[in-house]
Formats: C-alpha cells, structure tokens, sequence
C-alpha cells in the first residue's frame, strides 16, 4: 500500500490532466490540500476521475480558498469517509464516528474550525500478513498562523487540539490511524532551513504541540509517556537534513534549497513499526509551492464493493456520469490533441462538452480548431511511458514573477548608485500581487495603456521612441548582477517605496550563490 500527501496549491498544479498526475504519483491514496476548489468550482472534471474515487472538504466560507481532497484508486476505495474533524459535517450515514471528547470547545469554535475545508477522513481494510485491520487516513490542512492576525494563531493550536483528540479516538477504538497533510509547523531544527533566525524556536506552540503529539524517539524504550504517533520519514531517516517540503515562491528560495519540512505522513506507532517499509519526500517535483510525500506499507487494501455516501460520484450533478461517460466516450487517438486533460473550469471545458454530440461520440478536433483556442490550449504530447515521467511535465509556476528579466532591459547598468524613477516611470514598472509584502515586477512593459494587451514588442517601441527605455536597474555589489525593483507593501512609514535589491533568490546567509544585502531605495524625483 502506498500513500502520498501533497500541498498542490491550486488543483491547477494538475495542469496536465488530474488522472495523469494521480496516475504519476503511483499510489493507493493520494492526499492533497490547498486544492482552492469550493463546492461553486467543483467540477465533472476535478471530482470523477476515471480509476479512482474521491473525497473532497470544501471551506464554506470564501469561494477558492483552502481546501483538502483524498483520491482512492477504485482498489483502495473506503468503507466510510466523512468530511471534517468535529463530526457536525457528517450526516450520520456512512460516517466513521469516534469523536472524542470535545468538551473544552464551544458548540461555536466546533463549527469555525470545521468551515474552511481543512480535514477528510476516510476509513480503509487492510490484510495484515493474517488479519485485517482497519486504517483511518486523516487528510488535514492545518491553518497557517499569519504574524499579522493574532487570533489565528488560537485557531491553529485549537485546530491541532482537535485533530489529536480524533486521532486518538479512533485509535482507542482499535482502529490504526495515518494523519497528513501540510502541517503549517517545522518540527525541529533539522527541519529548518534557518533555525537560529527564529527567535525561540523550541518555544513556539505549534512546535510544543507537535513534541506531546509525536513520539521522541530519542527518550529511550519507555515510550509510555510519549506521544502516540511517529514522523514516518524521520523515523527512516533520522539524520538527513535539508529535506524540506516547502519553500517561499516570493523570494524564489526552492532554487538554493531554503524551505522547511512542513508536510508530514504521521502513523500511530504500531503501524509505523510494523507495516511501514519506507517513507520519502520528494523535493524534485515541482508544480506547487510544496514537494509530495511519500509512504509505503506492507499490508495491502482491502476495497470496498461501493463508495461510501461522501464520494463526489454522489453528487447529484455527477450522479451515473461516470458509468455513462466511459461507456460513450470513444478513446481520442494518441496523435490528436488532448482536450480532455484541460483544465477544470476552463474555456476548454466548454468546448470539450460541445464536442461530445448527441449520441455521446467524441468528436476529434483538429490541431487546428485548438490553437484558435488560444494559449492554455496547448496540445499535450502523450509518452509512450505515462507512468515516471512527472517531472518533465513540471515547470516552476513563479518562475517569472522572481523578478523583472534583466536581459530584457537596453543600455548598460549604472553601478551602485541608486537610480532615479520618477513615480510615473515606476509605477509603468511594477504590478501587484496579492500575497506578499513585496510585489514583483514582472510583466514590466506591458502596462501602458496604449497597450493594454501587453504586447512586449509594442510597448518596446512604446518606452524606446517617447521616453527612451526605462532606466536600468543598479547592479548588486556581490554579483555585479542587475537588480530587480520591488516595493514595499507592508503597512507602515515606507508603504509604496520602491527599491532594489539583489535579483538572486533567497538563501542561506553563507550561501554565495544566494540573495546578497544589496539594496538601495528608488528616488521619487521629488
Ligand atoms: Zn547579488
């Protein structure tokens, strides 16, 4: 049996077709979190994959946000699945029950840290060498603590609190239980690209919870006031370092290896000891801001002969489309395009049901017909060798949002000295983001409202002929590399100002192929 967990960061991670990714990933159940599917965006596409079942927890409040999902191969389907941790979710049908005891949180506090589409729990049968023994995969997002809002930081640990309560639960009752998912915590140093830049690391609560919740495999054989669950993949490797899940996509710091290992495969210690053979991570895949990861077991699945009620083949909208698909859909030849591993919700969905006529026949399109489709259309070649190949269909998704291409600007650079913007000049040179503090430049000539397609070329011919380019960025004094300009977003006395700093990604302070300390402001030309 094997199960992988996976932060994707948007289903869109599965550019490629979600079945071939599944398919790629090589596992009985795969877990994935972040999915920013609600139930208003669930679609045909994202829920019925042929070959497999699914499970989905939908955060009831903002639409695209949060989000976890468990597909089981039809060979690892579950006897019960129920949506998350409280219980209040699930109508008692098919529910896999063992609550706990939840009387220190408020019938309130139950619902809140149920409303964000953090936890699927589904239960499974596995043939232990003589007997079989049922298993509890808990998928769990677990919130994230933003400096800035203080009382997520209670709602995390209250999260945590809820999470241990069930797991433990379920394990009183005999069952065994796997808990993953993204953590949102780095357990120990080992764990951290950067532990002595945080202040009082051991301190932080999250890392307390995880040291009562895990059991310390240092603390001798009496594990008899320890924790109940094993970190699978430091028990197989108890000293490798720089094994991380995770890495910040602003300060492009996957390239130089800087993250933290917050994606975890707990097994209660049982398991862990006895059915576990190996655990991974697997840092070479891209696609999202978190790498897979993976566990193998000995035992193998029992399925079960149905889904149980909270499958998404249930739905009433998908309700018998997948039977009726498979039997109509006629296979697409290997040479013409794939519309079919297009994206969930995008233009090619619509088109793709337009080219299911009538009767149910799919009709091949031409190569044609797909490039006036436009970009995201692309015709996907198919390897002869589906399986193993994942990497390849991976590109970094930030990869251009890592700064403004030096390469893109004219004229040599000005060395050191900061240069002056006036605040029309800058403002043509920078865009928003939505998440960080820093924004970056990318996309820099396309803003210009004669132009606002962002034709590269035009706006070329634009900045070249009225204001004769924009001024090259300093270079940085470590590299003599050109910087990239960026602004400052958060609140405060600075808000708005722009400067520049090395364009490198972030790393290690000993690290020479990193972000140097160069940074100069841009002068507002006041
Ligand atoms: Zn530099």
């Amino acid at each position: 049996m094997r199960i992988v967990t996976w932060n994707i960061n948007g289903i869109r991670t599965f550019r490629w077709g979600i079945k071939k990714t599944l398919d790629s990933l090589d596992a009985d159940i795969i877990c994935v979190q972040e999915t920013k599917v609600t139930r208003d965006l669930l679609d045909e596409r994202t829920a019925i994959i042929d070959g497999y079942n699914s499970y989905f927890s939908f955060s009831r409040g903002r639409s695209g946000y949060s989000g976890v999902a468990t597909y089981c191969k039809d060979s690892a389907t579950p006897f019960a699945a129920e949506e998350g941790l409280t219980g209040l979710l699930t109508n008692r049908e098919g529910a896999i029950g063992c609550y706990g005891n939840q009387s220190a949180f408020t019938d309130e506090e139950l619902q809140l840290l149920d409303n964000e589409g953090r936890a699927v729990i589904t239960q499974h049968r596995v043939q232990c060498s003589d007997k079989v023994q049922t298993v509890c995969v808990m998928n769990v997002y677990c919130p994230r603590a933003d400096p800035e809002k203080p009382e997520r930081k209670q709602f995390k640990l209250q999260f945590y609190k809820l999470l241990q309560g069930r797991a433990e639960a379920m394990l009183k009752k005999g069952s065994s239980v796997i808990v993953l998912g993204d953590v949102n915590t780095s357990h120990r140093p080992i764990d951290h690209c950067d532990p002595n830049e945080i202040d009082d690391f051991e301190d932080n609560p999250g890392r307390k919870w995880l040291n009562g919740f895990l059991r310390d495999e240092k603390a001798s054989a009496d594990f008899s006031h320890s924790g109940k669950f094993v970190d699978t993949f430091r028990y197989f490797h108890p000293t490798r370092a720089c094994a991380f899940t995770c890495w910040s996509t602003l300060t492009g710091a996957r390239r130089t290896n800087y993250g933290t290992r917050i994606d975890y495969i707990f097994a209660d210690n049982q398991l862990a000891e006895e059915q576990f053979v190996a655990a991974d991570i697997m840092p070479e895949v891209e696609g999202s801001d978190h790498c897979p990861v993976w566990g193998v077991l000995r035992c193998s699945l029992l399925p079960s002969s149905k889904p149980p009620p909270l499958a998404t083949c249930y739905l009433p909208e998908f309700a018998g489309k997948q039977q009726k698909l498979s039997r109509f859909l006629v296979k697409v030849d290997q040479k013409s395009c794939r519309t079919e591993e297009a994206l969930p919700g995008s233009q090619e969905e619509g088109e793709r049901r337009e080219n299911i006529n009538l009767s149910g026949t799919k009709r091949t399109m031409s190569t044609e017909s797909v490039h006036q489709t436009g970009k995201k259309a692309k015709t996907i070649k198919t390897s002869s060798k589906p399986q193993g190949n994942l990497l390849a269909f991976f590109k970094p998704k930030n990869e251009k949002s890592l700064g403004f291409s030096p390469n893109s600007l004219k004229g040599s650079p000005v060395k050191g000295e900061p240069i002056e913007l006036t605040p029309a000049v800058a403002s043509q040179l920078c865009s928003t983001t939505q998440e960080g503090q820093w924004e970056a430049p990318a996309e820099h000539l396309s803003a210009h409202p004669s132009n606002p397609r962002g034709n590269k070329g035009a706006s070329l011919h634009f900045w070249k002929s009225v204001l004769h380019g924009p001024p090259p960025p300093p270079t940085c004094k470590l590299h003599g590399e050109p910087c990239v300009l960026r602004t400052v977003k958060k609140e405060g006395p600075n808000v708005g100002r722009q400067f520049f700093v090395c364009a490198r990604p972030q790393g290690h302070a000993a690290n020479p192929e990193a972000r140097c300390n160069f940074f100069a402001w841009v002068d507002r030309g006041k």
